[in-house]
């Protein structure tokens, strides 16, 4: 990756490296964004009537006490 001269196409090869560097870093963010989404809704569930998130074991809204869809 390194072994090329700089004066020859080494402009181009690092404009290539910069975009495979930004997609690798889109996919990273991309599946974290992904992971961290399945994880709050296995293990958070939205109250209806204020919309915060409430751990899925409650029963009720923690700030409003609306009860809980399960
Ligand atoms: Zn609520």
């Amino acid at each position: 990756m390194r072994s090329d001269t700089p004066d020859k196409g080494g402009r181009t090869n690092n404009l290539k490296e910069t975009l495979l560097n930004i997609g690798i870093a889109i996919a990273i963010l991309g599946g974290s964004y992904v992971i961290m989404h399945f994880f709050a809704r296995a293990m958070y569930v939205r109250c209806e009537s204020c919309a915060i998130l409430n751990a899925r074991r409650r029963a009720n809204c923690r700030a409003c006490g609306n009860q809980l869809r399960k």
